[in-house]
């Protein structure tokens, strides 16, 4: 396929810029491309634009890591996949060699490359992906559901640490899109109570709606007062989705508890007492990615055992985006979905 097409770029601290293009061309034998049906907006590509940029994307990259769409055209050695089948993208591509992929994990890999961040993704028209990179969904699922298969990916990775027992009440720390799939995912395992804590009003309010128990705002009571009225003797299982809260989840764990150290904060510090951690038995665990957890993610999103759509509170064109990645980046909404082919 020759000619151009729209997409956001990548250009320099904090600018994405919406233009022209070359369509990307089929050149290897595994490559595969595909015609864009939609791509959620990540935390991730927030922190890519800020200013100065919290997680560094390479100059010139389209980004977008959370696509599904249409394969258009593949590569001679692709067997796996033809024109027609819809897919969605495993975006982060280990190196398959280094020591962490041979022990088997992969989201530890030392030479991993990203799409949307190293090499381009899918806010476009058209991407140009490796076979490898790319995961069948059947021709029912909603794009709009299928852009949440990533983000939900990565929260089985958490939710697998967590090993929720069914009425164990839960703590999310953080009422962004990432929070709010830890809201659904861990209600539908069965968790007694979840209390959301957060400070903005709007999420607040968001997070009521998405049937979170309760929300709890540090800013106006006591945290670990708060989430004790409600629990007794604090939650079992506590996500920061934050990245920058481990103090506050430590003080909302019951003794035994479990805390999902989710977010992603390259600067957050923060202080701790060894000893809350060694006289409580607290279990901290960091969770990055996840490991072939993609199966599960589109089983769940097949199914309809949860959906996700309630919490797109952005429609975005690709012109739209820059817009509603700032309107996001400042907290006024849930989750963002970029659709290449809304005009
Ligand atoms: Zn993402
Ligand atoms: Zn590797």
């Amino acid at each position: 396929m020759h000619g151009t097409m729209l997409a956001a770029v990548f250009e320099d601290e904090g600018r994405l810029a919406v233009r022209e293009v070359p369509i990307p061309v089929v050149r290897g034998p595994h490559d595969v491309l595909i015609k864009i049906e939609a791509c959620g907006v990540c935390g991730t590509d927030i922190r890519f634009l800020a200013v100065p940029p919290v997680i560094q994307a390479r100059k010139g990259v389209i980004l977008g890591h959370e696509y599904v769409g249409q394969v258009v055209e593949v590569g001679t050695d692709v067997l796996q996949f033809q024109p027609g089948d819809r897919v969605a993208v495993i975006p982060d591509l280990p190196c398959g060699r280094c020591q962490f992929c041979a022990e088997g994990r992969p989201n530890l890999c030392e030479r991993m490359v990203s799409i949307g961040g190293d090499i381009d993704g899918g806010f476009a028209h058209y991407a140009l992906a490796p076979a490898r990179a790319l995961y069948p969904i059947s021709a029912e699922l909603p794009a709009e559901e299928g852009a949440f298969v990533e983000l939900l990916s990565c929260v089985l990775g958490g939710v697998q640490k967590a090993a929720l027992l069914p009425g164990e009440d839960v703590v999310i720390l953080g009422a962004g899109p990432a929070g709010l799939v830890y809201l659904k995912v861990l209600k539908t395992a069965g968790a007694g109570r979840v209390i959301m804590v957060e400070v903005s009003p709007w999420r607040i309010e968001f997070a009521r709606r998405m049937g979170a128990d309760e929300v709890v705002n540090p800013q106006k009571e006591d945290l670990r007062g708060a989430v004790r009225a409600i629990t007794g003797k604090g939650a079992h299982v506590v996500v920061d989705a934050v990245g920058s809260q481990l103090t506050a989840a430590m003080s909302v764990a019951r003794k035994g508890g479990r805390i999902i150290v989710f977010g992603e904060d390259h600067k957050a510090e923060c202080t701790i007492r060894p000893q809350d951690i060694q006289g409580q038995e607290l279990r901290i665990l960091g969770s990055f990615i996840g490991i072939h957890l993609f199966p599960k993610a589109v089983k769940m999103l097949e199914s309809g055992v949860v959906r996700f759509q309630d919490l797109i509170t952005h429609r975005l064109s690709l012109t739209d985006l820059p817009a509603g990645i700032a309107e996001l980046a400042a907290g006024h909404g849930a989750k963002g979905v970029c659709f290449p082919w809304l005009s």
